[in-house]
């Protein structure tokens, strides 16, 4: 029997919406439908708290949707321009520039523009939908098994498809639950997940932040773990949180913030928003490089169900952007051709990885040494071993040279200390290292298992060492 749509994406998020826009712009006549649990009003949202992010976004994402759907994004949506992300030492006295300029946005007010751009396609889009399973016939994916949530079925129907694409962000059961035979990875380690918690505020009056920065800190005491960051929404708007590495820490995300609020002079006084119903909250990211197969056959993932943030800064709405545009594309050319086996999707992954992933691997046993280090250490460690130059560069994938004779000769180190740069050497070998495998990422799903046995043996050494 001929399947009821061409292709079914589960998820209105960032990731979901661009996939179905580009299908329905490049694929004219294919039968796209995409769904959402969540009201039409509120898509896009987490959790019942919100659009849970942290709102911004780098510049060179948007400029890829331009070029290539010639989509461009402005007011409402976008709140304020940044020129950098700066990251900066626990005591502050250090920053250094990482990635370029950025946008922060309306989350809410985003997510409907997504929406309307994929709506304005002429796809189909169904809320208050929620997949539950995968349909599949033994080798492929066929379908979803979905609940209506006005109705709570007793029997959930099944919807048929050619091509499913998740992109139902870090809660999906379809990966999980994925049955058919396949190189995608179903389960993530704890330890690369970070619980994280983020508001919106208004300052009080007479306080301002740079609204030309996004500022994420590193502090192994306030967050341990992970990072805090306040980023500027105008000068008397800010988005702030934080998000932790779980064993870390005994204490709440809650206790942590309202702890980091209590003794920040800039927060003192400060109102919290709730435009709009986007309420503080918590939510987990992914912190580890973006599943190393995106594809099965009849089956794709796209943004944080592939777990694409970034493993540094946890940024994940461009890579689902970016990543949702090359899934969109490719299963455009796969569904014309009539082919959506993992072979013929495989092109995704080549792409993904030549735009985006090449450098997460590296960037996720970086995050595994910075977790290593105590605040005396991140103090020490940003004001001798790093260069602004050096930063940047590193942000986008470059691994800096570091002689350890050199060092050792210029600052008298202490014996912790040394264990600390021994460990960075080390963590900078392995980077180089996984940054020339990705170089050589299969083109074919045949050389795949040998090339992936590579990575995760020198994952796996990193994390031995250093976790
Ligand atoms: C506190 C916090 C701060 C962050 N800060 C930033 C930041 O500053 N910059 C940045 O780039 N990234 C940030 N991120 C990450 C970023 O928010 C995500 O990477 C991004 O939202 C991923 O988009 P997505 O489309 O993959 O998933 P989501 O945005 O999670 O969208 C998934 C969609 O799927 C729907 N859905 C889920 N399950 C089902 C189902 N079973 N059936 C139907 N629909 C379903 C949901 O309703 C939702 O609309 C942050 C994350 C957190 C938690």
């Amino acid at each position: 029997m001929k399947p009821e749509y061409d292709v079914i994406v589960v998820g209105a998020g960032v990731g979901g919406c661009m996939a179905a826009t580009t299908i329905g712009t490049r694929g004219r006549g294919l039968r796209v439908l995409i769904i959402d649990r969540n009201p039409m009003a509120e898509v896009g949202k987490k959790t019942t708290s919100g659009w849970i992010c942290g709102d911004a976004v780098g510049e060179h994402h948007f400029k890829f949707i331009q070029l290539e759907l010639g989509i461009t994004f402005g007011s409402p949506e976008i709140e304020n321009k940044v020129r950098a992300v700066v990251v900066s030492s626990p005591d502050r006295r250090v920053s250094h520039p990482f990635e370029g300029s950025g946008y922060l946005l309306d989350r809410p007010k985003f997510a409907r523009r997504l929406l309307d751009e994929a709506l304005k396609t002429g796809i189909e889009y169904r809320d208050l939908t929620q997949a539950i399973d995968l349909l599949e016939d033994g080798n492929s994916v066929t379908g979803i098994v979905c609940q209506d949530l006005r109705a709570r079925q007793s029997r959930p129907p099944s919807i048929t498809s050619r091509l499913v694409i998740d992109a139902s962000g870090m809660s999906t059961k379809l990966r999980r639950n994925l049955r058919i035979p396949s190189f995608i990875e179903k389960e993530i380690d704890r330890d690369d997940i970070e619980p994280t918690i983020r508001l919106n505020a208004r300052l009080a009056d007479g306080l301002e932040v740079d609204t030309s920065r996004c500022e994420l800190i590193l502090d192994a005491e306030r967050a341990p773990g992970g990072y805090l960051w306040i980023f500027p929404k105008s000068s008397s708007k800010v988005n702030i949180g934080l998000g932790v590495q779980q064993k870390r820490t005994n204490k709440s995300l809650e206790t942590l913030l309202n702890q980091w609020i209590g003794e920040t002079p800039l927060f003192k006084g400060m109102r919290r928003l709730t435009d709009d119903g986007n309420l503080p909250g918590a939510w987990p990211v992914s912190v580890r490089h973006q599943n190393d197969s995106l594809v099965a056959d009849g089956f794709m993932l796209v943004g944080d169900s592939g777990w694409f943030p970034n493993p540094l800064s946890a940024g994940g709405v461009g890579p689902a952007m970016t990543g949702g545009l090359i899934a969109g594309d490719v299963a455009t050319a796969a569904l014309q051709a009539g082919d959506v086996s993992e072979e013929n999707l495989w092109e995704y992954n080549v792409r993904y990885v030549e735009k985006y992933g090449n450098k997460t691997a590296a960037l996720e046993a970086f995050r595994t040494y910075l977790q290593t280090l105590d605040n005396s250490e991140l103090n020490y460690g940003m004001r001798n071993f790093v260069t602004h130059k050096g930063a940047i560069a590193f942000s986008w994938g470059e691994i800096p040279e570091l002689s350890l004779g050199d060092k050792i000769q210029q600052v008298a180190l202490g014996l912790r200390k040394l264990t600390a740069f021994k460990n960075l050497a080390y963590s900078v070998s392995k980077m180089r290292a996984l940054n020339e495998l990705y170089e050589q990422y299969p083109k074919t799903p045949t050389q795949f298992g040998e090339w992936k046995k590579k990575v995760d043996t020198i994952l796996s050494e990193i994390r031995t060492r250093l976790r």
